[in-house]
């Protein structure tokens, strides 16, 4: 048979990037060839494309920003753009593909681009989604758009129980933040019922999943009509299983960083720094990053928080930097962006603040760190619930609902020393471990994800005689 060719297509943001660039250099071990194509702003801000393994090509679509999303932008007019462009340039680089290099076998896309599965129809050319978030995150999604919408939506009464077939018992805390009556985005919901309504049409149902078997064992199974095949954690080999331990980091950051944290860390005991993170997008207000600061010197812990510089003229951290932080000595490092699994890695690391964005989670269940989940919106509070209810490596801080919301730095004090000391702390941290350990089986040879990812190529092989 001919070397295949997937074409991936990525949302432009780190968050599917990340994992959309993992997925591609698994493809590219099984003998594959890939086409990996983000927007043209983002594919100009890949600066650190730095491991590019033979095999992979880049090449972008346009989504009508092609200068970049700027800070006052409007998301619905970017969402419609995306869609209108993006089908059109993608078009085009299909037929192109199959002109100058060879016929694309399977367009494997992430979320918030439902249009790139009515593009392959068009061309039949087969497609698949890479679902980048849990799979329990997908049938809470699935639940709403097929007959349980009032259950789940709209629901303010904390004590209220929401219950799924399948899925742990979850309140409005648990559910992703698109459903509660404080959402201000429309896109969001608008993009996952295309996303559901293109699903309904295709002819093989079935969905790529960035979990692993053991880890989401009922989340995978919940709905019978869905296929859900799991072939994560994306994390680079050399953090996983070691098969490549070339594999050091995703390759594409958005944001530049510095070096400087490595030595850092090295100077530090194990298990003593608290790292902080809250992801490629999250901006917490003012307030909020205060009382984190007061937290993290009250714990009087080694902490290193990264505390993102504006790209592209988003709404930045760094302008919120708290004062008490301006003139740190040895007790903290402030970075603008690190290579998160390396720091993960490090025997240094003893608890992760993050704000539960699922590559985020995966990558302390994949390197075994414990967690003080601090969700923010859209899946991350379901991923949270994971964390904290069901794989029970961490525990998740709570807000006080009188003060806007804000999570007082007595909280966070409390949560670091729950997880990092402690009687509670040795469970979760055994945990962790242990979590660490069935990531590492799935990925490895003959493991669940080697497996799902094998059965699901030869699936389109048999599919495409
Ligand atoms: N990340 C990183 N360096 C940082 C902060 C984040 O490499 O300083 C990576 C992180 O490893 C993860 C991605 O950015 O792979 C963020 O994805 P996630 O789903 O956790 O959150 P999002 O940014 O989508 O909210």
């Amino acid at each position: 048979m001919n070397q295949p060719h997937f074409l991936l297509v990525t949302f432009p943001a780190q968050g599917h990037i990340n994992p959309g660039l993992q997925f591609a250099k698994r493809l590219i071990a099984t003998g594959a060839r890939v086409t990996f194509a983000t927007s043209v702003s983002t594919h100009r801000r890949m600066s650190s494309t730095s491991i590019i393994p033979n095999g992979l090509t880049f090449a972008p679509f346009s989504d009508g920003y092609d200068d970049g999303f700027k800070a006052g932008d409007d998301v619905e007019h970017f969402m419609s753009e995306l869609k209108r462009c993006g089908s059109q340039t993608l078009t085009d680089l299909v037929l192109d593909l199959a002109n100058k290099a060879s016929p694309v076998t399977c367009i494997v896309y992430t979320l918030l681009l439902p249009w790139a599965a009515d593009v392959a129809r068009k061309l039949f050319v087969p497609s698949v989604l890479l679902w980048i978030q849990p799979a329990t995150v997908l049938d809470i999604y699935y639940y709403y758009f097929n007959g349980y919408a009032d259950l789940i939506a709209n629901r303010i009464d904390p004590s209220y129980s929401i219950e799924l077939p399948g899925l742990p018992t979850l309140t409005c805390r648990d559910i992703p933040s698109f459903f509660l009556p404080s959402n201000t985005y429309a896109f969001a919901l608008k993009s996952f019922k295309e996303q559901f309504e293109t699903l309904r049409q295709e002819t093989k149902l079935r969905v790529l999943v960035n979990t692993f078997d053991a880890l989401e064992p009922q989340g995978l199974k919940a709905i019978e009509k869905l296929n859900l095949v799991a072939v994560g954690p994306l994390i680079p080999s050399a953090f996983l299983d070691g098969k490549d331990p070339s594999d050091k980091s995703f390759g594409a950051d958005l944001f530049k960083g510095s070096k400087d944290y490595i030595d850092w860390l090295d100077s530090k005991p194990n298990s003593s720094v608290i790292y902080v993170s809250f992801g490629s997008i999250a901006v917490l207000p003012k307030r909020q990053m205060e009382a984190m600061a007061n937290g993290l010197l009250q714990s009087r812990r080694p902490f290193l928080w990264v505390i993102r510089r504006s790209e592209n003229g988003a709404e930045n951290e760094e302008n919120k930097i708290p004062d008490q932080l301006e003139e740190l000595n040895d007790e903290g490092l402030i970075v603008p962006w690190c290579s998160q699994v390396e720091v993960l890695s490090h025997a240094s690391v003893g608890c992760f603040v993050t704000h539960c964005g699922w590559n985020s989670t995966l990558e302390s269940v994949a390197t075994g760190v414990p967690v003080v989940a601090f969700p923010q919106w859209s899946d991350q509070p379901t991923n949270a619930k994971l964390i904290q209810d069901v794989l029970k490596t961490g525990v998740r801080v709570s807000a006080d609902e009188e003060d806007e919301g804000i999570v007082r730095s007595e909280e966070i004090v409390k949560c670091l020393e729950m997880v990092m000391e402690g009687e509670g702390g040795e469970e979760i941290r055994k945990n962790a471990k242990h979590w660490r350990d069935l990531a590492r089986e799935a990925v490895k040879d003959g493991g669940s994800s080697d497996r799902n990812l094998r059965e699901f190529l030869d699936d389109l092989v048999r599919e495409r005689q």
